[in-house]
């Protein structure tokens, strides 16, 4: 109980830090989870404002069309992101006739919901008590209550402690409440002086210090190159709606044979529409968003 006051008292000042902080429309909270994954808070706010002005409800999303939603989506990279929500957002409609379905179980089975979206949803919208495990959540679980690095205890074993230790009466608070910590506070390199759950976490007062400093992996540079490529041809298109292949590819910076291999793999994922000439690598064959 303890613990749980203590959290619940140093995220006070936090509640209102962000328009998403506070909602409990569903479809609210998943446009701003799924915007939140891989995009920092503060770019998320102008972008959340502003789709939501552009669809603000499942039913207007569903409805829009594909390139529509994309140029939304201008600002937050990873634009998968955005064809998985309105995906999402169709079969919801189709299927379950308009609101998000509380259930996880459901949710999960909607485009680009995995287990821990799932539980965000249902638990900041819904009040389901469930933890919603993101590798800050885990961090903070493990250390706090089994004085473990997360890699050092099984998953089921991190999922029980955070159920037992989850804030029944405020669930989405709770989970929101963990994830702030363990990006501020409960940090790879811990600030223990500064967190509140200093008095009672098992990590701390058996002395324990991560082992070694934490690696930032390096990510792979030609998967990095290749997402900014990719991300630099869709905005592109955004603006222009569409072009040549040569167009394209002077816009984006590439060659026309690394053009044509991004808007190949553009068009698997449904990012991008294009004639079979620009599939073919031919500078006049056009492109456009779907
Ligand atoms: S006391 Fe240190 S290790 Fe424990 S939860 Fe707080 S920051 Fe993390």
């Amino acid at each position: 109980v303890g613990t749980r006051a203590a959290l619940a008292t140093w995220f006070e000042p936090r509640r209102s830090l962000y328009p998403w902080r506070g909602e409990r429309d569903p479809y609210r909270v998943l446009v701003s989870e799924v915007m939140l994954q891989q995009t920092q808070a503060g770019r998320v706010v102008p972008a959340y404002r502003s789709f939501l002005e552009r669809f603000p409800d499942v039913a207007a999303l569903a409805a829009a069309s594909r390139a529509d939603v994309l140029r939304a989506w201008a600002g937050l990279g990873y634009n998968r992101r955005a064809l998985a929500l309105w995906r999402a957002a169709g079969e919801v409609v189709r299927t379950h006739g308009g609101p998000l379905p509380a259930e996880p179980a459901v949710l999960q089975g909607l485009p680009g919901i995995g287990p821990y979206t799932a539980a965000a949803v249902a638990s900041i919208a819904f009040g389901r008590p469930l933890p919603a495990l993101d590798t800050n959540v885990r961090r903070v679980v493990a250390r706090t209550r089994l004085g473990s690095e997360a890699h050092e205890v099984s998953t089921g074993r991190v999922l029980q402690a955070a159920g037992s230790w989850l804030d029944r009466a405020d669930p989405g608070g709770w989970n929101q409440a963990v994830m702030d910590l363990g990006r501020e506070v409960c940090r790879p390199a811990p600030r223990c002086d500064a967190c509140p759950l200093a008095r009672w976490c098992r990590y701390r007062l058996a002395g324990r210090r991560p082992s070694s400093p934490p690696r930032h992996r390096p990510s792979d540079p030609f998967e990095g190159s290749t997402r900014q490529a990719r991300g630099r041809v869709v905005a592109g298109l955004r603006t222009r709606r569409s072009g040549t292949l040569a167009s394209v590819a002077v816009g984006a910076g590439l060659s026309l044979d690394r053009a044509a291999e991004v808007v190949r793999v553009l068009v698997a994922d449904g990012l991008v529409a294009a004639g079979p000439a620009a599939l073919a690598g031919r500078a006049n064959g056009r492109v456009r968003l779907p």
